[in-house]
């Protein structure tokens, strides 16, 4: 194929990704220096339209980018008045009193928010400032230079061939260049895991781990709707099956999310996250508050959870990873978008330096410190152990002992050192001849939904003509290999029905629906061969959260 003529574009600072950490460094440079020139690349039809949390929003990130971000307008308006947690059984629950937690666990003086909205309105502050932000731009390859340092990236590449090539409709996008280039795509990043590769970040960490989490709106009866109660429950229906829990948070206008969060290390192939996340809704706490209510919208996204001990090495020459490409969710706070803004505050401090001294295309390796060392490291080192206490002994000895490890953390020290994770997701999954098959109940399309009609409320779309994104290295593993060993796990870890095991002239044939990818990565990470790779589609293609 004949050399692809792009155009290229020069700028101080590329960021790929409009969610917290890269709206965050876009503000953070501009603020330091109006005369820089940054832009910001989202994939997604509109800034917002990819965002998906639960959220409970630390407004910490906030209040160290923005200050007087009330007054600004900050969509911040349902303060967290409630926090309940329950341990369920199959039909009871027992309520597990607030005192005995380590005060990091306390949602007092955070905000229950849609992200999508937050990030909304973080672009309009980023504009005001003048970075220029384009939506609908995927970015699809990483561009290097002469000295192997990353100087920027291909967006806006449209109407490929099927088969990945270009033809009479095909517009090659262009490159934009960076003295630094932030990759904020959050979790399993495809730049960022090309990076990670690349410069071998991850040598000498723990490997990253993963939860999926998936999540509806509901529109609930007034009369059980309490603003600002925020709810988390562990146990049933997972049991010892998987780790995971669920949340439920009461916003304004009668609407709560719903959300449910399956670590990724779970051995038993036959596990269904999805259909885990519609049983736990028959459970009387949570049908009471929905029966008479509607789904209004779904949508999935996988989760970092390795924590501390799992951040790669986030600087490479060029190029910096910032929130969840690198992994800053706090696990037993289920939150990560306070250190995404953080981290963007921070690697924008970082370029600027650098910039200001005429350094480009180099390591910032002040962004590492300040994340290990500041604010970021602190928020997770404290909570380091509570996953993979979880991991290796259970539900219970997590309760226990990582509340313990939390509390002895609160006063600087652990009894544990750092625990490791052991294996990555992907390794962790069993052979199905050793496991039970779990039998899960129909769907009853009044609390439960069957996944292909849940999805249609992600309102996803892809060009059915654009070649699929999701690259099976060998498209003969999910039949010869996975399908065998593991009952072909994708037909179930797939929170948006991707992935089929049908009968074509009768031998089993599998199909890959990329129409329905909501972008939550999962297939990416637990594929037990590592056989598929999720590359970006085109830009504009993918979910249309609302206000997720
Ligand atoms: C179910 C669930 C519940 C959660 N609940 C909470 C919570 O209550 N509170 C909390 O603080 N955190 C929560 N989190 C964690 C939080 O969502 C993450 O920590 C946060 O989103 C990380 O921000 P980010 O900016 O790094 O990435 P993201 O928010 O994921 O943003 C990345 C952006 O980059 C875009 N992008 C990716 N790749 C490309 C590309 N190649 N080209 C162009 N654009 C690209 C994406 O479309 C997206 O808009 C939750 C996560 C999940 C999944």
């Amino acid at each position: 194929m004949a050399e692809i003529e792009r155009e290229a574009m020069e700028y101080d600072v590329v960021i790929v990704g409009a969610g917290p950490a890269g709206l965050s460094a876009a503000i953070r440079l501009k603020q330091l220096d109006a005369d820089l020139n940054v832009v910001v690349l989202e994939k997604g039809s509109e800034v917002g339209a990819h965002i998906l949390s639960g959220a409970v929003l630390d407004p910490c990130g906030l209040d160290a980018l923005i200050p007087d971000w009330k007054e600004k307008g900050a969509p911040l308006t349902v303060p967290v008045k409630e926090d309940n947690f329950y341990m369920l059984g199959e039909a009871g629950q027992i309520r597990i009193p607030n005192f005995p937690m380590p005060p990091l666990m306390n949602n007092h003086g955070n905000y229950i928010v849609s992200m999508g909205n937050v990030c909304r309105w973080m672009a309009e502050q980023a504009e005001e400032l003048g970075v220029e932000i384009f939506p609908g731009m995927a970015c699809s390859e990483l561009v290097y230079g002469d000295n192997g340092e990353v100087k920027g990236v291909v967006a806006g590449v449209f109407g490929l061939e099927q088969d990945g090539s270009y033809g009479p409709n095909t517009e090659p996008g262009m490159e934009l260049h960076g003295k630094y280039v932030f990759l904020s795509e959050g979790v399993r990043g495809s730049l960022a895991k090309e990076v990670i590769a690349k410069y071998d970040l991850q040598a000498g960490k723990e490997p990253q781990k993963f939860g999926v989490g998936m999540k509806e709106i509901w529109e609930v009866d007034p009369a059980k709707h309490k603003e600002g109660t925020v709810t988390h429950t562990m146990g049933w229906p997972l049991g010892s099956n998987a780790g995971g829990g669920s949340f439920i948070y009461h916003l304004d206008n009668n609407q709560v999310y719903v959300g449910f969060v399956v670590h990724l290390n779970y051995k038993n192939p036959h596990l269904f996250p999805y259909m885990e996340f519609q049983r736990f809704k028959h459970h009387p706490v949570v049908a009471d508050l929905l029966k008479g209510g509607k789904r209004v919208a779904y949508g999935a996204r996988a989760i970092t959870e390795g924590g501390y001990q799992s951040m790669p090495k986030m600087v490479a020459p060029g190029v910096a990873l910032l929130g969840c490409s690198v992994g800053m969710v706090n696990v037993p706070r289920i939150k990560g978008n306070h250190n995404a803004m953080l981290s963007g505050k921070a690697a924008a401090e970082a370029a600027h330096d650098a910039i200001k001294a005429e350094r480009s295309g180099d390591e910032l390796s002040d962004y590492e410190v300040e994340v290990r060392t500041g604010p970021i490291g602190s928020d997770l080192k404290k909570v380091r152990n509570v996953k993979p206490i979880w991991s290796k002994w259970g539900l219970t000895a997590s309760l226990m002992l990582g509340g313990l490890d939390m509390w002895t953390n609160t006063f600087g020290f652990s009894l544990f050192g750092t625990v490791n994770h052991g294996k990555n997701d992907a390794d962790s999954t069993g052979k199905a001849a050793d496991y039970q098959p779990i039998d899960y109940p129909k769907p009853d399309g009044v609390l439960s939904f069957d996944r292909l009609t849940n999805v249609s409320f992600a309102a996803t779309n892809h060009e059915e003509s654009q070649p699929c994104h999701l690259r099976l290295a060998d498209p003969n593993i999910p039949v010869n290999v996975n399908l065998p060993q593991f009952d072909e796990p994708a037909q179930r870890y797939c929170p948006a029905g991707v992935y089929e095991v049908v009968e074509k002239d009768g031998k089993p044939d599998f199909v890959v629906n990329f129409q329905n990818c909501v972008h939550c990565k999962t297939c990416d990470i637990k594929d037990p061969s590592q056989n598929i790779t999720w590359v970006t589609p085109q830009g504009g293609d993918g979910p249309n959260y609302p206000n997720m």
